[in-house]
């Protein structure tokens, strides 16, 4: 296999039509420091592949990965979108920070977000730029958006039967051989905001922002994989 790409949290290797993604286990966030742990490469890859499998049952469009040893994936291959689709129900992190919204006030209607990446950081963009700079063309950004809320509005209301609230939560999407827009990458805690409906309990990276202790993250990340797929 070609290595293909390096990114901070995945190695990327090309496998003929397909690219396999290896979890390197890392814990980022911008209150503590950064640390590599094995034991969160293998969830994250577990929780990913759980989680296109259900969103796959219900829209079936998203193609379910390939799980090749415990915290490796492999994919369809598609060229990524340089844009991080992040939808929103509850207040938290930087919507806070930037726009007053008080932490946890629930939005009246689902919001989604976009943010262009680079290098040095990534920003909010509007439609208008996505199709300006070329990025997308306005159909193509149309059938994006239709894809976000789909898988959105499911998981929404798959986690509530559960008991547990979706805040917000990270997508990637990818144009693929046909041009059809896909999902790509990682879903899993470590890029989402989900708590217990009751007691507002987290079982997402919030423990590890506010706490810095890696065991409780995993702890927390266990039960919410319990609470979701158990
Ligand atoms: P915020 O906009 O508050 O920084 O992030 C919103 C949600 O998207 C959070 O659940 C956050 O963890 C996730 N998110 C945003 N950017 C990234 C990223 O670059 N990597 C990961 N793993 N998650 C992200």
């Amino acid at each position: 296999m070609k290595k293909i790409g390096e990114g901070k949290s995945k190695l990327l290797f090309e496998d003929g039509q397909s690219v396999v993604m290896e979890f390197k286990g890392d814990v980022r966030c911008s209150t503590q420091e950064v640390l590599y742990d094995l034991r969160i490469a293998k969830i994250r890859a577990l929780f990913t592949y759980e989680i296109y499998k259900l969103i796959s049952q219900n829209i079936p469009e998203v193609l379910v990965p390939e799980m090749i040893d415990e915290k490796t994936l492999k994919m369809e291959s598609a060229t990524p979108i340089p844009l991080e689709w992040i939808p929103r129900f509850v207040a938290a992190g930087s919507v806070v920070k930037r726009f007053g919204f008080e932490e946890g006030y629930i939005f009246s209607d689902m919001i989604l977000k976009i943010d262009y990446k680079t290098d040095v950081d990534d920003y909010l963009i509007t439609d208008e730029l996505i199709v300006e700079k070329g990025i997308l063309s306005p159909r193509e950004l149309c059938e994006a958006k239709e894809l976000c809320k789909k898988i959105a509005n499911f998981l929404n209301l798959y986690f509530r039967e559960k008991g547990l609230v979706l805040w917000d939560f990270k997508m990637e999407l990818a144009k693929n051989k046909d041009g059809k827009i896909v999902l790509i990458d990682e879903i899993s805690l470590d890029g989402m905001r989900l708590k217990d409906l009751l007691t507002g309990e987290s079982f997402d990276k919030d423990v590890y922002r506010r706490t810095g202790d890696v065991e409780l993250l995993i702890r927390a990340y266990e039960i919410g994989y319990q609470r979701i797929f158990g």
